[in-house]
C-alpha cells in the first residue's frame, strides 16, 4: 500500500510546538515509506480565521526542512488543498448520507438548542442531539418537512449515529479503541450557511486525497469515533489512524496553546537551530533507540516507526532543548554558520572579517548556547569599552598581581608568536622559572582581557584577539589600575 499522509492544521493561530512535531511526524512517516506528506489547510471555520496563520505555517515547516509534496501552495492531483475552496463537495457528500439515510435535517434555531442543553444539564445528563424530540425531520414528519424546505428555513444536516453498539477502530499507537454509540452525539455534519463542520470536510476529504494513514494529536481521538461511523456510511475504506501524545509541562500539566512561548516562531526567534528544534521535538513522545539523541532529519527519517510512539504524554523540557541546541553549535563547523553570524553581528554593528569571526565562533561555542549570545558574551572580543567584573577584579588584583603583570608584560611583548601552544610555554615557563602559582597569572590576564571569569581557555582567547590588543589592554589597564591599593 502506497503512504499518503496529510498536515492538515486549521489556520486558527501560528503553529505551535504541537503542530510542529504532528507536522514533523507525518512528514517523518512518508518519507520513511517513500511516500506522500500533503498540507490541507481546514480554514472551514471562517470565524476562527487568522491572518497570516497560513503563511506561518507553512513558513515554519519550510524552516523546519520539510517540503510538502503537494499543498495550497504548490498544487497537486488532490486539489484544492484548502478546504473554504471545496464547500461545494462537501455539499454533495453530505445529500448524499441524506439520500442514504445516513444523515438528516434539524430546523432547530440556536435557542432550541441552548434551551435544549439547559434542560440537559438541570437533568445531570450529557449534552446531547435527540432526534426524537428536537425539530428534526423524524419528528417532523415528510410533510412539515417539505414546507419548511419550500419556505426557505433555515436547516443543518446531523449524522444519524445508532442509538447502540460499539463503534471500533484500531490506532496503532493506542491500540483498539471501543467507544458505545450511545456515547456519540448527532454530529452536524453541514450547518446552515453551508459550510461543512471539521468531521465531514475531514473525512471526504481524507477518503478523496487518498490518505492512507492519519496521525494526529490526541486531542482529535474523541472525534475518530465520527469519522468511523461517516466511513462507514460513505462505504468507504477507512485510513488508518495514529494519535500523538499530549505535550505536557514539566509539572505534568497540559501544555497549553496560549502561551506565546510554545509557538514554533518564538524558538526560532530565540536562536534555536532548525535541526535542534526538530530532532527534540521528533524525541517528544517517540524513542528510537535508548543511548541515542542527537539525529539527523535524514536520520529521524531512516528510524521513524509509528509503532514506536509512546501512548503517555510527552514532557517538554526547554533545558534539554537548549542542550541539544548548545551540542549542535559544538558540532558545527565554523563555515556553514558564518552567515547567520555575521548576520547577528551586522545587527550588533559589528563588523569584522570571515575569518576572524569564525576563529571567534570556534573560541567561543563550546561556552554558549545560542549563536546569538556571540556579541555579548564575547564582547570583549569585539570591543574595548566591554565592562570588567568588579567582584572578580576585587578577587584577583592586588599588590601582589600588579607587580607580576608588572614583570610579565615586556616578557609578552617580546614574544613573537601569540599562538596558544607559544603562549603556553612563555607564560608556564615564566611561572615555574619564579616560582609563582599560575592563578597570580592567569586571573588577572583574564580580567584585563575578558572582564569575566567565564570563557574559552585564556592562551586560546588571547591567541584570537591577537598580540597588539592583548599589550594594549594590558597597557591599558595598567595605567589605569596600576595600583591596586
Ligand atoms: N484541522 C485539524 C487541526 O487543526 C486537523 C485534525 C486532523 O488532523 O484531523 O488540527
Amino acid at each position: 500500500m502506497s503512504v499518503r499522509v496529510r498536515f492538515a492544521p486549521s489556520p486558527t493561530g501560528f503553529l505551535h510546538i504541537g503542530g510542529l512535531r504532528t507536522a514533523l511526524y507525518n512528514y517523518l512517516f512518508a518519507k520513511h515509506h517513500g511516500g506522500e506528506c500533503i498540507l490541507r489547510i481546514e480554514d472551514t471555520d471562517q470565524t476562527r480565521f487568522v491572518e497570516g496563520a497560513e503563511e506561518n505555517i507553512v513558513d515554519i515547516c519550510r524552516w523546519a526542512g520539510m517540503e510538502f509534496d503537494e499543498s495550497p501552495e504548490k498544487g497537486g492531483p488532490f486539489g484544492p488543498y484548502r478546504q473554504s475552496e471545496r464547500t461545494e463537495l462537501y455539499q454533495k457528500y453530505a445529500n448524499e448520507l441524506l439520500q442514504k439515510g445516513m444523515a438528516y435535517r434539524a430546523f432547530d434555531t440556536s435557542e432550541e438548542l441552548d434551551a435544549m442543553r439547559e434542560r440537559q444539564k438541570n437533568a445531570g445528563i450529557a449534552a446531547k442531539y435527540d432526534r426524537t424530540v428536537m425539530r428534526s425531520e423524524y419528528t417532523l414528519g415528510p410533510d412539515e418537512t417539505q414546507r419548511l424546505l419550500d419556505s426557505g428555513a433555515d436547516y443543518c444536516i446531523r449524522l444519524k449515529v445508532p442509538v447502540s453498539g460499539d463503534i471500533r477502530f484500531n490506532d496503532i499507537v493506542r491500540g483498539e479503541v471501543i467507544v458505545n454509540a450511545r456515547d456519540v452525539d448527532d454530529q452536524i455534519l453541514l450547518k446552515s450557511d453551508g459550510f461543512p463542520t471539521y468531521h465531514l470536510a475531514n473525512v471526504v476529504d481524507d477518503h478523496l486525497m487518498q490518505i492512507s494513514h492519519v496521525i494526529r494529536g490526541e486531542e482529535w481521538l474523541p472525534s475518530t469515533p465520527k469519522h468511523v461511523l461517516l466511513y462507514q456510511a460513505f462505504d468507504w475504506e477507512m485510513p488508518r489512524f495514529a494519535h500523538l501524545p499530549l505535550l505536557l509541562n514539566p509539572d505534568k500539566s497540559k501544555m497549553s496553546k496560549r502561551f506565546g512561548d510554545v509557538f514554533a516562531k518564538s524558538f526560532r526567534e530565540k536562536g534555536f537551530f532548525p535541526d535542534a528544534l526538530v530532532n527534540f521535538v521528533a524525541l517528544l513522545g517517540w524513542n528510537p533507540t535508548a543511548d541515542r539523541e542527537i539525529f539527523t532529519m535524514t536520520e529521524l527519517i531512516e528510524h521513524f516507526s509509528l509503532e514506536k510512539v509512546n501512548k503517555a504524554g510527552a514532557v517538554f523540557d526547554t533545558k534539554k532543548l537548549e542542550w541539544m541546541n548548545a551540542q549542535y553549535l559544538r558540532a558545527s563547523d565554523g563555515q556553514s554558520l558564518l552567515p547567520e553570524l555575521q548576520r547577528i553581528l551586522h545587527d550588533h554593528s559589528i563588523k569584522i572579517s570571515d575569518e576572524r569571526a569564525k576563529n571567534i565562533l570556534i573560541l567561543l561555542r563550546e561556552r554558549i548556547t545560542f549563536l546569538n549570545e556571540i556579541p555579548s558574551f564575547g564582547a570583549y572580543m569585539f570591543s574595548e569599552s566591554f565592562e570588567i567584573d568588579q567582584e572578580y577584579k576585587a578577587k584577583h588584583w592586588n599588590e601582589e598581581t600588579s607587580s607580576i603583570i608588572h614583570a610579565l608584560l615586556p616578557v609578552l611583548k617580546a614574544t613573537e608568536s601569540f599562538e596558544h601552544e607559544q603562549l603556553n610555554e612563555i607564560i608556564g615557563g615564566y611561572s615555574k622559572e619564579h616560582g609563582i602559582a599560575s592563578k597570580f597569572i592567569i586571573h588577572p590576564l583574564r580580567m584585563m582581557l575578558t572582564g569575566k571569569q567565564v570563557g574559552a581557555g585564556l592562551y586560546e582567547t588571547m591567541e584570537v584577539l591577537g598580540k597588539e590588543i592583548c599589550i594594549n589592554r594590558i597597557e591599558r589597564f595598567l595605567q589605569e589600575h596600576g595600583n591596586p591599593s
